[in-house]
């Protein structure tokens, strides 16, 4: 399938006027290539009629496990890999797509590979010890005089962001200021609050090991909006700042998230420093070429046989002997029952309350409280490197423009990472959240339209990008992650879920309220290291 260059300029046009201008070649080939990959849109729908209809297929076939894990994202890993590495052989894992990782896949353009959705996990902080184990045994990192020391080759290179800001690229993602100015002012204000909230109320990764307290709630029942109106912080500069790390994070902007988990972006994971203030620690990531892919590929491996996908689980009945799980055979296209001793659900919540026959009143709940961001990455694979600007600080892992559409949050670089002398061609993955009122568009418009989108966002920084882009692969989310909605993360429904002991047990980042590896990824393990605890 093929968009033609010129169909697609068309809502670019003031950059065709700089690529004209000599900044960039003309065309030689006039099209592209490109579609949509990575996700099985009609497979999740099945399930939505099944749940509606309750016309189940009879089963073909009949398989036992020990335990069962629903879902082969990070969490359903970990929990299958822990499991499997305590000594319990009899662990099968069911994953609806054709490869496990779930938002944390990866994918490949003209031999290079490229993120689907998770690309970078922060350095795990002292609350995050499943974490910093797992970066251990994958060799990640090692202990040296009593300090954890990184593999310099997976933490992502400098320059690691810079922002594109009144005309040209600047270093980090903070819109500079003035000094004296009063968006500076406001920086340094938001800084000290952000302290002040931190000696009042933990904000830890994760979150369940800060506890829960009457300051923890306070927040959790205003939009981040309402309290930052409250403390008078109404920069402009500040406002589009901390709006894109909202959406960066949680796929919704501070009029939607809570005030807890606007406090929480900054106190538990990147921090925030004011300009002019002591330099703390500087913020590293780990990143790969393939993102977050290259983490869930890793936790997969032990599991070898035991992890089945192409089978989309249709219904989970718990039983007083045991849990009854059917699953739709993609391949065979055949129903297969399984039974199983325990039951551990990997997926979204709000698909875990679908699948579950008896309904169960805390799930049912926290599904009803729970909204989720629409999520477009779009794989631009380019034929040579772009041109850059001069007076603007070169390319970095990830490129932010202020001012664009207000979907985007910037692309990163999937070369950024090679050691290669010269730039060459390479792969960018343009990041979009979407309002949840474009969910429908995002399913049913052609693939071209929102690549067409994406580009011509683009083209206003990068000028001769359009004439570059070879092939533009789209993964689009119609849930992508669960957004902290004010009232969700102190709900007792989501308290029940992550303590549930029954034969049904719940792990995936949705317990938290709201999405990244390290709460996935410690879910996973906890459920499986309490379910080894029992058989032992
Ligand atoms: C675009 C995007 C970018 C992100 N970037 C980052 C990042 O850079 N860093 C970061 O830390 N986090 C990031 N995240 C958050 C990411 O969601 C978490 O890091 C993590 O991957 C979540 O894992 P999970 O296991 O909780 O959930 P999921 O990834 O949702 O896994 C659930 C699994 O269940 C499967 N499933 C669903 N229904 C069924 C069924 N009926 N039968 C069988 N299987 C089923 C799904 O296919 C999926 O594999 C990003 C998310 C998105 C969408």
């Amino acid at each position: 399938m093929a968009l033609t260059r010129r169909a697609l300029l068309g809502g670019a046009a003031a950059s065709l006027t700089l690529v004209q201008s000599g900044c960039a070649r003309r065309p030689s080939q006039p099209d592209f290539e490109g579609g949509w990959v990575g996700v099985s849109v009609e497979r999740g729908h099945r399930v939505r009629e099944l749940a509606k209809s309750g016309a189940l297929p009879a089963p073909a076939v009949r398989r036992r496990a020990a335990v069962l894990v629903v879902g082969g994202g990070i969490a359903g890993l970990a929990a299958a890999r822990e499991l499997a590495l305590s000594g319990i052989d009899d662990v099968q894992l069911l994953e609806l797509e054709e490869r496990s990782g779930g938002n944390s896949r990866g994918h490949a353009m003209g031999g290079m590979a490229c993120p689907l959705g998770a690309h970078y996990l922060p350095l795990p902080g002292p609350e995050a010890h499943e974490v910093a184990e797992l970066l251990e045994t994958l060799g990640l990192s090692q202990q040296r005089a009593g300090r954890t020391v990184y593999d310099e080759r997976h933490l992502c290179h400098s320059p690691q962001e810079r922002l594109f800001h009144e005309g040209r690229w600047v270093e980090g993602l903070l819109p500079p200021a003035p000094d004296g100015s009063r968006t500076q002012a406001q920086y340094r204000r938001f800084a000290a609050l952000l302290r002040e909230a931190s000696a009042e109320a933990a904000f830890s990764m994760p979150t369940h090991r800060s506890g829960w307290s009457a300051a923890h709630a306070a927040l959790d029942a205003v939009s981040f909006a309402h309290w930052l109106q409250v403390q008078g912080l109404d920069d402009p500069l500040l406002g589009w700042y901390l709006d894109y790390c909202c959406r960066d994070d949680y796929g919704a902007g501070p009029e939607v998230v809570s005030a807890w988990a606007g406090l929480h972006y900054f106190a538990s994971r990147h921090g925030f420093q004011a300009p002019g203030e002591a330099e703390g620690e500087r913020e590293a990531v780990l990143t790969w070429p393939e993102g977050n892919a290259w983490l869930a590929e890793r936790l997969a491996r032990p599991l070898g046989e035991r992890l089945h996908a192409g089978r989309t689980v249709l219904s989970v009945e718990e039983g007083r002997h045991g849990v009854e799980v059917l699953a739709w055979n993609e391949a065979q296209q055949q129903a297969e029952a399984w039974s199983a001793g325990r039951v551990v659900m990997a997926t979204p919540l709000f698909v875990a309350a679908r699948l579950l026959r008896r309904g169960e009143p805390a799930l049912t709940e926290a599904a009803r409280r729970q909204r989720h961001a629409p999520w477009l990455v779009a794989n631009l694979q380019l034929d040579e490197p772009l041109v850059e600007r001069p007076g603007s600080v070169p390319p970095a892992w990830d490129s932010v423009r202020q001012g664009g559409d207000p979907r985007a949050l910037g692309y990163v670089d999937a070369m950024h990472q090679s050691t290669r002398p010269h730039p060459g061609p390479t792969v960018l993955s343009a990041y979009w959240a979407l309002p949840q009122a474009q969910r429908a568009a995002l399913l049913d418009e052609d693939w071209r339209v929102w690549a067409a989108r994406v580009i011509a966002d683009l083209a206003a920084v990068h000028p001769d990008l359009p004439y570059k882009v070879k092939r533009a692969d789209l993964m689009r989310y119609g849930h992508a992650m669960s957004i902290p909605v004010p009232g969700l993360r102190g709900s007792a429904a989501l308290r029940a879920l992550g303590e549930a002991r029954g034969r049904v047990r719940f792990a995936h980042a949705d317990l938290s309220g709201y999405s990244v590896f390290e709460e996935a990824y410690t879910w996973g393990v906890q459920v499986a290291r309490r379910l080894a605890g029992r058989r032992h």
